[in-house]
């Protein structure tokens, strides 16, 4: 059975280095299969390697199954790791290197070999046990690998990006198997990917790392519809969200609307609970978010009540075969995702240089939105739109034809709308709303 991990304000410094996790605290459950997500460099394999005992912990506690464990040795936490560039012994068959953790702990030879049959017929290679791994291709060797953690069932399985070298479809079918044979093994898992397509593929639940700080952790489903920030929004979901400068404000005489720069799109009245919080951000550069399912080509089908026209440009479109893809534009100006807060670092307040740079940083921020967003009355009947701006990306149904440079009138339903600050948190609430993905 699985063991519970739980990290309490867990810290990493390299000697001589920056920080490479900060205060991240985060409860896996036994039997979970959690993906760790983030890009290269945020902490992911540090962390994987402080559980696995093969790093230290500058600050910060690590629980196994409810023990402080932050000094136990590697070899007393029943854990199993995998890694990318995994080695296997070139001397020994694929039977000897899975029985090989069982083997040095000198079991019975009789069940080693009972243990390996029954591994290796989980993951379809009992064919291949007396070769070589130089006779082996990349896959076969890949579970070899997989055999050789999982033959003591230990309660933590840890993979730090184990198919990364393989090709995508490979990639596809050994994922499924790592997660059934994780299932069936009942062990934790910890999944280390920078792959957000794998990442939504496995995870019960996804940990969304930045710079060694958690962004957010929930279930795929719950990460692509109520992201905690524009980071997690653009790093979760393909085509990925438009992210459009914005504002929202209320004429004297009319609904309160938010502002893409050229185009605007009333809020239904009375608000709905999820669009009260805007009132708080009136007037705010803000950044707003729209995922391809928010918009739909207008057709003769009547706008819902929630739905607001908006006109598009296409500049570029993408043929995908069950789908296209087209890009707009609308009028507006694309916005980043800001920089990592660095004066919100959980760990201690920043201080000096990085301080510094860290209010810069969100000054700046804070002034191109300004000027970039600066609206426009709600009503103007032809948007002075640019081509080629490319800030918003659509789904079209691949039997249409659309060419560049096509006026093309759109619907946006105003519910899906996601609606961040300069910073990147989210505005809004839990929205009523969900799409239905
Ligand atoms: P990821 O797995 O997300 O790519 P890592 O955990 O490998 O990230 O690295 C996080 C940060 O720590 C990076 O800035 C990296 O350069 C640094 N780092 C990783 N290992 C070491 C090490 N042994 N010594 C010094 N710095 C390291």
């Amino acid at each position: 059975m699985g063991s519970t991990i739980i990290l309490k304000n867990v810290a990493k410094t390299y000697p001589g280095g920056q920080p490479a996790l900060r205060r991240l605290s985060l409860t896996v459950t036994a039997g979970e299969f959690l993906v760790l997500l983030g890009p290269s460099g945020c902490g992911k394999s540090t962390l994987l390697r402080m559980i696995a005992g093969l790093e230290s912990i500058t600050e910060g506690e690590l629980h196994l199954d409810g023990a402080l464990a932050n000094d136990l040795d590697p070899s007393e936490r029943d854990t199993a790791m995998i890694f990318q560039n995994f080695a296997l012994y070139p001397n020994m068959t694929a039977s000897e290197n899975i029985g090989f953790p069982l083997a040095v702990h000198k079991q019975d030879p009789a069940e080693v070999e009972r243990r390996v049959q029954s591994a290796a017929a989980a993951l379809g290679i009992s064919h291949i046990l007396g070769r070589l791994p130089g006779q082996l291709s990349g896959g076969e060797r890949q579970r070899v690998a997989m055999g050789r953690a999982t033959v003591r069932r230990p309660s933590v399985f840890l993979l730090d990006e184990p198919l990364s070298s393989l090709d995508a479809r490979l990639r596809a079918r050994l994922r499924l198997e790592i997660l059934s044979s994780a299932r069936k093994s009942g062990a934790t898992t910890i999944y280390v990917t920078h792959d957000q397509a794998e990442a939504m593929a496995l995870g019960d639940r996804i940990a969304v790392m930045r710079d060694g700080i958690l962004q957010q952790v929930d279930t795929p489903r719950g990460l692509y519809a109520l992201p905690a920030n524009a980071f997690v929004a653009s790093f979760i979901g393909t085509p990925r969200i438009s992210l459009i400068h914005g504002t929202v404000y209320a004429p004297i005489n009319g609904a309160m609307a938010v502002s893409l720069g050229a185009q605007q799109l009333p809020l239904p009245m009375p608000l709905t609970r999820d669009h009260q919080m805007l009132r708080v951000v009136q007037g705010n550069p803000l950044l707003i978010g729209l995922r391809p399912e928010a918009v739909r080509i207008a057709d003769h089908a009547r706008a819902t009540e929630f739905e607001r026209p908006l006109t598009g440009i296409v500049d570029h479109v993408e043929f995908q075969g069950h789908e296209t893809l087209l890009h707009l534009s609308i009028g507006g100006q694309r916005a980043d995702v800001p920089p990592q807060a660095l004066s919100d670092l959980p760990t201690r307040p920043a201080r000096g240089k990085t301080a510094g740079l860290a209010r810069r940083l969100i000054s700046l921020a804070k002034t191109t939105t300004r000027r970039r967003s600066a609206p426009s009355p709600v009503g103007t009947s032809v948007p002075a739109i640019e081509a080629n701006s490319g800030e918003l990306v659509v789904r079209a149904n691949s039997g249409t034809h659309h060419r560049r440079g096509q006026h093309l009138p759109l619907l946006v339903d105003v519910r899906s709308l996601l609606v961040f600050d300069v910073r990147g948190e989210r505005v809004s609430p839990d929205p009523t709303h969900i799409p239905d993905l």
